[in-house]
């Protein structure tokens, strides 16, 4: 196996180009446990942690842009970005996979039940994937195809995750459960972003998504219509809850039963529900 240290983009683009076996590595916290578990090695591994152009969060005009090599840890640490992307972030393992993991390497990896994917869905982000044929931009949404399938090409890298203006106002949770508190992977994970009307108080948009109860993470369309136009209490909190229960089909892994996360995911979605509601602020 070949090692490739990246400078720049460009540099990376053309690599990716020319190189039919090769594998991009970032923090390597996923990559490198799969090629030990697999043993399978691709013939250049292309790091990209070297590459100036992918690291960093900046305030652009249409919002926030999230350079995909920033680490966990710059994530949960930035104020500037939504309570629900910063608690997914501080979620993740330990402060030394936050060190090293990477924003991109989540979203790339695909897990079901990576803690930034919920938020970034929520958040209604792009991710910008970029080869040496041009750029396009996917919604997150539209990303995953599957447990550790997503759209991304061969020659494509993800370079950028933007988030916009109307995104980072309103207010936003997230919460996760799992075995322990410390390295551990989400048996369930939820997050909500919802707007409120300035005149009315009543919600004039609420995105909700949950991650690991199915094969890629998913938006709840259901709930959020029950709760769009309306400033809910207990009672429509609780039916909006059993709507998103009924949505997801969980199954049974190594790190829950699915009638667990079926249980579960009600408690969570009041708690984030109740917190945003009475403490919009809060993170
Ligand atoms: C002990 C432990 C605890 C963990 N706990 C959690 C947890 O609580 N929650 C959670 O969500 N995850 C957890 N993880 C998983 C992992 O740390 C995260 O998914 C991390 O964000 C991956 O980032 P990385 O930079 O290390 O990715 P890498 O391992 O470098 O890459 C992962 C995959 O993405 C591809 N890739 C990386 N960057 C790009 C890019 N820019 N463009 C295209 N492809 C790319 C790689 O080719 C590879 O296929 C844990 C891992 C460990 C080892």
């Amino acid at each position: 196996m070949q090692y490739f240290l990246s400078a720049t983009l460009n540099e990376l683009l053309l690599v990716l180009d020319s190189e039919s076996n090769s594998e991009i590595i970032a923090g390597g916290t996923d990559l490198v446990i799969i090629m030990e578990e697999s043993g399978k090695r691709p013939e250049k591994l292309i790091d990209i942690t070297n590459i100036k152009e992918l690291i960093g969060i900046k305030e652009e005009k249409f919002g926030i842009s999230i350079g995909a090599v920033t680490t966990i840890a710059k994530l949960a640490a930035n104020n500037s970005l939504p309570c629900c992307l910063r608690s997914g972030a501080a979620s993740i393992g330990s402060p030394q996979i936050r060190n090293v993991g990477t924003i991109g390497g989540n979203i790339c990896n695909a897990s079901p039940s990576g803690d930034t994917l919920t938020p970034l869905i929520c958040l209604n982000a792009d991710l910008l994937l970029q080869s040496t044929k041009g750029e396009r931009l996917i919604s997150t949404e539209q990303f995953f195809l599957g447990p550790k399938k997503t759209v991304l090409k061969k020659n494509e890298v993800l370079s950028e995750i933007r988030i916009g203006n109307r995104y980072l106002s309103g207010s936003s949770g997230f919460r996760m459960i799992g075995q322990r508190n410390g390295q551990v992977i989400s048996q369930v994970n939820l997050a909500v972003w919802l707007k409120r009307s300035a005149e009315s108080g009543l919600i004039e948009e609420i995105r909700i998504a949950a991650g690991s109860v199915a094969p890629t993470p998913i938006r709840i369309i259901e709930a959020e219509e029950m709760l769009c136009g309306t400033n809910p209490g207990a009672k429509l909190i609780f039916q909006a809850a059993r709507s998103v229960q009924a949505c997801i089909t969980p199954i049974n892994d190594v790190r829950s039963t699915a009638e667990y996360r079926q249980d579960v995911i009600i408690g969570l979605f009041s708690d984030i529900m109740s917190q945003i509601l009475k403490e919009p602020q809060s993170c």
